[in-house]
Formats: structure tokens, sequence, C-alpha cells
């Protein structure tokens, strides 16, 4: 795990936005110390939220031992697995499905709001690599600008109603030519398309049809807009117009599906009807 050495990150005072802080954590301008805990697999824990009323006891972490798995979403890193020696935030990284795998090589860090949902019971962030989990708000990204190579954004933008400020906050912490990688739900899926066209505004999930399920969720409603928690929608067009007015260039784009991606290329030529759609975006 330890293939970069002397790499770190500058934090910043999420606070203030405006102080750096040393190794002691200490906002000046604040009058705050932002408290460090440090696990026994080498995973450096800032909460950056300072909660007074917070019920995670940082003291009784606990990995589950189990080797990190394939996610089936893991693909859209491939374009970054050969990187090395970088500094990478994966923004909104819960228990870090897929942001592991750029682990061996380069300064993974993690930021999620929620410690629950990254160092919780069962399956966690803390076996994967990651060198620090900053608990904070991807609005207020506790690190200075110009520190990255990458930021991961896999299905948070769509959690946010100012996906606009992520944005900016990204462009603000990258270096120049630093990238971003994100996915959304895809509004204008195939299945969307159709269950619009029906106007029964059930879920529909073609897919479950070849794991000999029903492709229907009469209950659950329409996958994505109906989903908890979702309260930005996006087509494909829609995603790279945001990322051009935030002044992003656009390097690629791109659609992934539980049944067009096992088809080559269809997820390439179909991007705009896959369940999700994402893209690679440089500063
Ligand atoms: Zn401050």
């Amino acid at each position: 795990m330890e293939n970069t050495p002397g790499l770190s990150i500058r934090h910043l005072c999420p606070r203030c936005m405006g102080e750096t802080l040393d190794k002691s954590l200490y906002c000046a301008a604040c009058a705050v110390v932002y408290k460090q805990y440090q696990s026994e697999e080498g995973l450096s824990i800032i909460d950056f939220l300072n909660s007074k009323d917070t019920v995670f006891d940082y003291s009784q972490l606990k990995s589950s031992g189990e080797k990190p798995v394939f996610h089936y979403k893991s693909k859209i890193l491939i374009p970054f697995l050969k990187m090395k020696g970088l500094k990478v935030l994966d923004a909104g990284a819960r228990e870090g499905p897929l942001g592991w795998l750029l682990a061996k090589d380069n300064y993974l860090v993690g930021l999620d709001i929620c410690p629950s949902q990254s160092l919780g019971d069962g399956d966690n962030m803390l076996n994967k690599g990651y060198r620090e989990l900053l608990i904070a708000d991807a609005n207020r990204i506790p690190i200075a600008g110009g520190e990255l190579d990458l930021v991961i954004a896999t299905d948070i933008l769509e959690h946010n109603l100012q996906p606009e400020q992520l944005l900016k906050e990204f462009r603000r912490v990258l270096k120049k030519g630093g990238k971003v990688i994100t996915t959304v739900p895809n509004m204008v899926s195939y299945n969307n398309r159709l269950s619009i066209v029906l106007g029964s505004g059930v879920g529909l999930e073609l897919h479950k049809i070849l794991q000999g399920k029903s492709p229907v969720h009469p209950i659950a409603g329409m996958r994505y807009p109906d989903q908890d928690l979702h309260v930005r929608f996006f087509s494909l067009k829609s995603l790279e117009k945001m990322f051009l007015q935030e002044g992003f260039t656009i390097r690629k784009t791109f659609g992934y599906d539980p049944v067009l991606s096992r088809i080559p290329c269809m997820d390439l030529l179909l991007k705009n009807w896959c369940n999700l759609c994402g893209l690679i975006a440089e500063k």
C-alpha cells in the first residue's frame, strides 16, 4: 500500500475556506481544531464536521477483513488503471466500492459526509488502501486549491440540489490538466423512455428478464426520478452542458448499462439509451 512515499495533500479549513491547515489541523481564523483518527490499517480520518452530536465512535473501527470485490461499475475506471503516483479524490466515497482500484499506486483520499457510510460495520473503507478519509461536505472540500490529479464523482451529482457548486469545487482542487470522472443516472434511458410512453410510471428494468425475473417494479416507480434522495436529473447532453458551463473541457462521454455494456461497443453507440451516462472532463 505504500507505493506513494512522500505524497500528501494540503488541507483547508472548510468553515472559512481561507486557512491552509498544518498537521495540528488548527484554524486560527475560526479558532477550531479538527479531530484526527488513525486506523490500524493506516487510514487517516479527519472529521471536518466536528459535529458535537455525532454518535459515530471512531475508537471502535473494525475492518471486515474481506478482499474488495470488482464492482460492476468498475469498468469506468479502466482508463486510469495505469496511473501512478497521483493524488486522487473519491468524492462521496461511501465504503469505496470503486476507488480502491486506484489505491495501490496512488495517494487515494475518500470524502463522505457520513462516517457510518464509510466506516460502519461490515463492508467498509478500512481494508481498501485509502490513505485518508475526510468527513466533510463536498460543497466545501477541505483541500487546498490545485492539489489533485483526479476526482472520482460517481453517482453523487444527482443527490445535490446545486451540482454546479460541486463542479466549482472539483475545479478548484484540481491541478491544471486534472480530470473528473463522473456518472449519473440517465433520465432518458430506454427503461425510462418506455415507461413514459406507456404512461404507467412503473419502474422498468428490462435486464431483469435475462435473470428470469419480472422487469416491472409497480411499487418502486420509475427507477431514477422516484429513487430516494435523487434531486437533479440528467441526460448525457445536459451533463456535458453543465461541465462546459463550469469551464471544463470534455474528453470522453460514455454510457453504462447492465445489458448494452455486455455487447461490444453498444454502450458507446447507444450511450444516450443506457441506464447510466458519464463523462471524463479536464480542467
Ligand atoms: Zn477557518
